[in-house]
């Protein structure tokens, strides 16, 4: 099949002051060119998934518990560092929130740039400098040669965005994590990076996991989008059925403070707290602020079930009557 990435039951738990169950079952299928974003609060166990991924969980105090993490057919989970090391980078690559603490000050950005292209790749010097102008091209710089031998500071947040990209593409990864890559961006910058990223997919088929709290960003750049509370998967779909059908009471949460922000201006959020992970919860995590709780919930973890094609959720009442009956007394729709 054409699937690049599954991720089973994937378990992380950090030992420190009690055991923290980080993240606690998810899973999920990446194909080859498709872009899946992971979306929640913060705590919710996103970045945590994708560091797993990436090989990088502190050990100890944390640890994989159980799950794989199967990448063209090589269980992540198995390899070695120094395994691990050659698959970062070069097919599996990452962008974060703040280019300015991933790009090193002392440094031109050709010289950081030619780095990991010399790393990866067996190039000369000038073969180096023109693989990275020609980078710099993809991503939209312009006056690649002049901005070679600048410093990170001579470049404003979007422009350092872009040459994160274009690093983290230099060696056409087939899988790149983009960790809140806008996050940081003032809006119209937020459009341009996604758009670009969505350019730069359509081109080279880089399969994409996009880590975000933003429904937005999911809505604009992703097929597929995970839905992450408390360690745990409540919600996979595609991008059209989660918009048009969701169906977990923590998704309804999520949008409806979306519509709010983006008629307010302010913050999202649903009311409570996520859970402490250090406690053993037996129900329902979402339940302390589920609106349709029932005893149920606080018993009972409910599975991820399938509720149509392509579209899983977490959520014990289920049935076509019992999502009307809440949707009858929500503030949903
Ligand atoms: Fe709410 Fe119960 Fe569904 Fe959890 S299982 S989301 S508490 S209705
Ligand atoms: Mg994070």
């Amino acid at each position: 099949s054409d699937v690049l990435l599954s991720v089973q039951d994937l378990a992380v738990y950090f030992y420190s002051s009690g055991v923290v169950k980080a993240v606690n079952g998810v899973s999920f299928d990446l194909k080859q060119g498709e872009t899946i974003g992971i979306v929640g609060e913060s705590g919710s166990g996103k970045s945590v998934t994708s560091t797993a991924i990436l090989g990088l969980i502190p050990s100890p105090p944390g640890k994989i518990e159980r799950g794989s993490i199967l990448f063209e057919g090589k269980e992540l989970t198995k390899l070695s560092q120094a395994e691990m090391r050659k698959i970062r980078g070069n097919e599996i690559s990452m962008i974060f929130q703040d280019p300015m603490t991933s790009l090193n000050p002392v440094f031109t950005v050709g010289n950081q740039i030619m780095e990991v292209i010399r790393l990866h790749q067996q190039l000369d010097k000038k073969a180096a400098r023109e693989r990275a102008i020609e980078m710099l091209k993809l991503v939209g710089i312009p006056e690649p040669e002049k901005r070679l031998e600048q410093y990170p500071h001579e470049f404003s947040g979007g422009m350092r965005q872009r040459v994160m990209i274009a690093i983290a593409l230099a060696c056409n990864p087939k899988l790149l994590i983009a960790d809140e890559p806008t996050t940081a961006l003032d809006v119209t910058v937020q459009a341009q990076i996604l758009d670009l990223m969505k350019k730069l997919q359509d081109d080279l088929q880089t399969s994409i996991i996009m880590i975000t709290h933003d429904l937005g960003v999911v809505w604009e750049s992703c097929q597929k989008v995970l839905v992450m509370y408390a360690g745990n998967t409540v919600e996979y779909a595609t991008v059209e059925d989660l918009y048009q059908n969701p169906l977990h009471p923590y998704t309804w949460g999520l949008l409806d403070s979306q519509i709010k922000s983006d008629t307010a201006g302010k913050l999202p959020s649903i009311p409570g707290n996520p859970p402490d992970l250090r406690e053993d919860i037996a129900g329902c995590y979402f339940a302390p602020r589920c609106p349709y709780a029932k005893d149920k919930c606080l018993s009972e973890r409910p599975p991820l079930v399938e509720a149509g094609p392509n579209h899983l959720v977490a959520c014990h009442f289920q049935t076509a009557d019992e999502r009307l009956e809440r949707k009858g007394g929500a503030a949903h729709e």
